[in-house]
């Protein structure tokens, strides 16, 4: 099995047939591993615009690619397309993030008018396994490659930001999370319409409790002094995401706000508790005394 990692550039362009803007695909970078995670090929392309008039400045900022190199260039999309299709053979596809994914999908229904990819079959989310094999549960917290290289400590010999050392990077993050059956579990079937579903899929805040998904009598805190449970001194209340009540232990007579956020996922419910101990004098949430602890669960739905 082989392993393609892509990552792409892209410019916010004004595209007047659907009189929005579109993050024009810019360039292509690729590296290619074996089974054995050697580096047997990598894929560059610079693409000519067709709907980009100039740079974007924060895009020439990252990447510093000039608009004048794009112009210059004579690869199109579809050329450039056909190209990395041959690249990607039968490989496992991966980006870091979804982002790349859903925008080679809008650049691809420009020139196609279709919003599946054909060339792709199997795909696997590299920043959602490197979350996994780091122990990040807080899918709100997303992690970004610079971030991953400073905790994984690595020193890449090439300037981030263009999209062929992006892949390089990404690489070699893969390589040092590696687990070969850790791995296979994050494969989709890219084939599979419901890998469409799941990817245009926006997760949402639960914001009643009424909603069956939500168990209520399991919404319940323990005191961090004594393990007594807490009494709850309020309803629960939705504020900020999640629904937060005021509780008390009866036996340290300590005052608590406790919170739970449920945030729907495709397949998962995503549970995010947090206690935090209130100032006795003044039990309001803005007088914490400290937050003593927090958690993440989720349940499969
Ligand atoms: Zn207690």
């Amino acid at each position: 099995m082989e392993i393609v990692i892509l990552d792409l550039e892209w410019n916010a362009a004004f595209y007047k047939d659907e009189m929005r803007f579109l993050n024009e695909i810019i360039e292509f970078g690729a590296v290619k591993l074996d089974e054995n995670l050697n580096c047997i090929g990598s894929f560059s392309a610079l693409l000519k615009p067709k709907i980009s008039r100039r740079m974007n400045r924060r895009t020439a900022e990252l990447t510093g690619i000039a608009f004048n190199d794009l112009k210059q260039s004579d690869i199109t999309f579809c050329e450039a397309l056909k190209n990395f299709t041959e690249f990607l053979g039968d490989a496992v596809l991966l980006t870091w993030g979804t982002t790349d994914i859903t925008t080679l999908i809008d650049n691809y229904f420009m020139y196609y008018a279709e919003r599946t990819l054909p060339f792709m079959t199997q795909y696997c989310n590299v920043q959602e396994f490197a979350m996994k094999q780091l122990n990040l549960n807080d899918p709100a917290k997303q992690l970004g490659v610079k971030a991953c290289v400073d905790i994984l400590e690595i020193v890449p010999d090439e300037n981030l930001h263009r999209a062929d050392s992006d892949a390089y990077v990404e690489a070699l993050i893969f390589k040092t999370l590696y687990n070969k059956e850790v791995f296979e579990g994050f494969i989709q079937n890219a084939a599979d319409p419901e890998f469409y579903r799941k990817l245009f899929y926006k997760p949402v805040f639960i914001n009643s409790l009424d909603n069956p998904l939500i168990k209520r009598s399991a919404m319940r805190f323990y005191c961090p002094h004594c393990a007594s449970r807490l009494r709850m001194l309020t309803h629960w209340q939705y504020k900020n995401r999640g629904f937060v009540a005021h509780l008390q232990c009866k036996k340290c007579v300590k005052f608590f706000a406790g919170k739970y956020t449920f945030k729907k996922m495709y397949d998962y419910l995503n549970i995010q508790t947090r206690l935090s101990e209130l100032l006795p004098e003044q039990p309001h949430e803005e007088n914490v005394v400290i937050d003593i602890e927090s958690d993440i669960d989720t349940v499969s739905v």
